[in-house]
């Protein structure tokens, strides 16, 4: 296995590095907004000989999050098909093996017209992009329309496009979150022949490493620390228990809020794999000795506006409180 994390954008080669890791995820731009502006050439070449000098690959990209393509509404519908195009496109550019993209929300319009939308941003993405990345669709923790929650729904969607550059992300929160119980060896090797006999085990090209806050079939996509959460180390030793995940890149996804996080939580799952003998002891040399400085991604001080906000929903919520609470007041004295 190789391990790696999600990382900013322009300083995702080196970071990896410096943490250890081999696998890097990133957002092609800002992950909350539509617009992207075009790639510098020269910030393509020394990001890709970045990746080469600190011998870091494979490379996903991770689409942004405003991204629905079984969107319901025509006018998001085509902001999300033209943005994923781009950003596939994008991916390419930076020498991407993955673009992970979820399905989306149907919105009400049910599974099989979400599908059919899902398909034709694909087909469109694979022509614009015809030696680009190969498109991942990882699998949801549920709830409301959304779909790929279940590996059925998974595989139909890539039916559905009948494209041969589709696979399968599997996030291990989402799976969890999902209602699939892999948290002990026979658990495991149930998930696992599950994908084969539906997507099948060749599409299945890369893990997204995550604990779950939510426990199993919640449907809560909360990601915790590895060995922290709902899976716990008995789970994911579990899950590397079984040989066909040997193989793949397993990208980490995982809160950071102090400045170790990102550090331990690598270094978690590394030595999780080394015990189940996913992972070559060999690894551990990477280490560093010591956390290095600069952990990306801290919590930022919310801004003034952002502030405002949440004071003003507060404001209002504890008004609608007192209104309530009051208006039970009267309820109680005419009684
Ligand atoms: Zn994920």
């Amino acid at each position: 296995m190789k391990f790696g994390m999600h990382l900013t954008f322009s300083i995702g080669p080196q970071r990896a590095k410096e943490l250890g890791c081999q696998a890097l995820q990133i957002f092609c731009g800002n992950p909350r907004g539509w617009q992207k502006n075009p790639l510098d050439p020269e910030f393509v070449k020394k990001f890709r000989d970045d990746m080469l000098a600190n011998g870091v690959g494979p490379l996903a990209v991770h689409a942004t999050y405003l991204i629905n393509l079984a969107a319901r509404d025509d006018r998001l519908f085509k902001l999300s098909c033209d943005s994923f195009v781009m950003e596939v496109a994008r991916a390419a550019q930076l020498g991407a093996q993955f673009y992970v993209v979820h399905i989306g929300n149907h919105m009400g319009a049910g599974a099989d017209a979400g599908r059919k939308r899902v398909a034709h941003c694909i087909r469109e993405a694979v022509k614009h992009s015809p030696n680009g990345p190969e498109i991942l669709v990882e699998n949801t923790a549920g709830g409301g329309t959304s779909l790929g929650t279940t590996f059925e729904e998974v595989a139909a969607t890539i039916e559905e496009a009948a494209c041969d550059r589709m696979g399968l992300c599997l996030d291990t929160c989402h799976a969890l979150a999902a209602g699939y119980d892999f948290r002990t060896p026979d658990g495991a090797k149930k998930m696992l022949d599950t994908i084969d006999a539906t997507i099948g085990l060749k599409r299945l090209r890369c893990l997204h490493l995550n604990d779950s806050k939510g426990e199993l079939g919640s449907h809560l996509d909360r990601h915790e620390h590895i060995g922290k959460g709902q899976i716990g180390a008995a789970g994911f030793r579990a899950l590397f228990s079984d040989k066909r995940v040997w193989d793949l890149p397993a990208i980490l996804e995982t809160p950071r809020e102090a400045d170790n996080d990102e550090l331990d939580d690598l270094w978690t799952a590394i030595n999780l794999a080394v015990e189940s003998g996913a992972a070559s002891a060999d690894i551990l040399k990477n280490k560093p000795r010591t956390a290095p400085p600069g952990a990306i991604r801290q919590k930022r001080a919310p801004k003034p506006k952002a502030l405002e906000k949440k004071a003003a929903k507060a404001k209002i919520a504890s008004t609608t409180k007192t209104k309530a609470q009051s208006k039970a007041k009267k309820e109680k004295s005419k009684k």
